[in-house]
């Protein structure tokens, strides 16, 4: 049977080259980095090659690269690092409510232990205002958090003005950028980042590491204590294939992020527009213009977003709805309950996450297969049946 993966906000197949650069670090140069002889120093050259090609990716400095175990820990020490470290100042934070699950759970935690977490809305695209946030500061906040691209809609958020709102009144600020690293361009000063996440897995990577961004002289507490590793912000045995990995994947992402966005966007569009003609009551989440080149999120009224999946899997074809947390469960993503989707709608809604490797064939093929699909679970549904009668 064909298969055709469209669900690369979950995770990306790793790309040859990055498992080519890796393997080496397994078989040969299997050093500790922080071992005085040959083999660990040959380990920790490479870690520093990586640090510096991701360093220079985002406009930062090499020494301000943290090597973490995953998005989801990078997020963790931005948010409770800066938390701890600073709660002399202040014990406020600014957050959205379209996080990830990383930021949102983390910022609730802290909630429970003695800080005050808000949560700004977002408008029906899934934007945050940045109207909100300065209005949203007080003398007590200490961080913002703010995503730059939503995994589950795609929408792109206004970073730049937010970052430029917590230069001025002196906040720190932090961005996940696990899903737009590689897709969109970013750095860290014209924006006035002073801490970004990303992840390996997310740009075609290994999983199971990542990325802390922390500009220099931000206050921040270490996550995980123990040997002097990654000078002391972040102990443990360095992961050093997969840091190797990561940074080919950084070298790679940089020579083609330019070309795959056009085509991402144009296949995206290939795939939206083919749904629109033959399948009506659909709606489109997220920002029309300002979104991920990769990213599709459609409601189908009438059918429940969990059978589409099942149904495109049964031909071979991989999507998801939402974010790979929350699908499994039967409660509508909390991103799109933000935006303000009815829950009726929101129950049908599915998200197709496009990849460098798709083809027009392989959407051609979704655009040929769905509709029946829809149709099929349209005819199941009573409200479907009243609307028509
Ligand atoms: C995937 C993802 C994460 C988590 O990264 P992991 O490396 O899988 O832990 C965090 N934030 C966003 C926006 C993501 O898409």
């Amino acid at each position: 049977m064909r298969r055709v993966y469209l669900d690369h906000n979950a995770t990306t197949p790793t790309h040859p080259e990055v498992v080519k650069a890796m393997l080496p670090y397994y078989e040969d140069v299997f050093g500790n980095a922080s071992s005085i002889h040959q083999f660990g120093q040959q380990a920790r050259m490479a870690i520093d090659e990586a640090r510096e090609k991701v360093a220079e990716f985002i406009g930062a400095k090499p020494e301000e690269i943290v090597f973490t175990s995953s998005g989801t820990e990078s997020d963790n020490f931005a948010i409770k690092g800066v938390a701890y470290a600073n709660e002399e100042k202040g014990r406020h934070i600014i957050t959205s409510s379209i996080e990830h699950h990383a930021v949102l759970n983390t910022c609730k935690f802290l909630g429970k232990h003695g800080f005050k977490i808000t949560y700004l809305p977002v408008d029906r695209y899934g934007v945050v205002n940045p109207d909100d946030v300065r209005k949203a500061i007080t003398d007590d906040t200490i961080l913002i958090s703010i995503m730059h691209a939503n995994n589950e809609v795609g929408t792109i958020e206004p970073i730049a003005e937010i970052g430029k709102i917590a230069k001025e009144k002196e906040i720190y600020f932090h961005t996940d950028a696990v899903q737009s690293i590689g897709k969109i361009p970013i750095n860290v000063n014209e924006l006035n980042i002073d801490l970004l996440s990303l992840s390996g897995h997310k740009l075609y990577g290994p999983k199971g590491i990542g990325v802390l961004y922390i500009r220099k002289g931000t206050r921040i507490q270490p996550l995980i204590h123990g040997g002097h590793h990654e000078r002391n912000r972040r102990a443990g045995t360095e992961n050093v294939p997969g840091i190797v990995g990561l940074g080919k994947a950084i070298e790679i992402a940089k020579l083609s992020m330019e070309k795959e966005s056009i085509y991402l966007t144009n296949l995206r569009d290939r795939l939206y527009n083919g749904i629109k003609e033959k399948i009506d009551n659909i709606y489109l989440n997220g920002h029309p213009v300002n979104r991920l080149p990769n990213t599709l999120n459609l409601s189908f009224e009438f059918v429940e977003g969990e059978s589409i999946i099942h149904n495109l899997d049964m031909k071979g074809v991989a999507v998801s709805s939402g974010s790979a947390c929350t699908s499994g469960s039967l409660e509508p993503s909390h991103v799109l309950k933000a935006m303000g989707v009815e829950p009726a709608i929101a129950q049908g809604s599915i998200r197709f996450s496009l990849g460098k490797d798709n083809t027009e064939e392989e959407i051609d093929y979704v655009i040929e297969i769905l509709p029946e699909i829809i149709f099929r679970l349209r005819e199941m549904s009573p409200l479907y049946k009243k609307k028509r009668d």
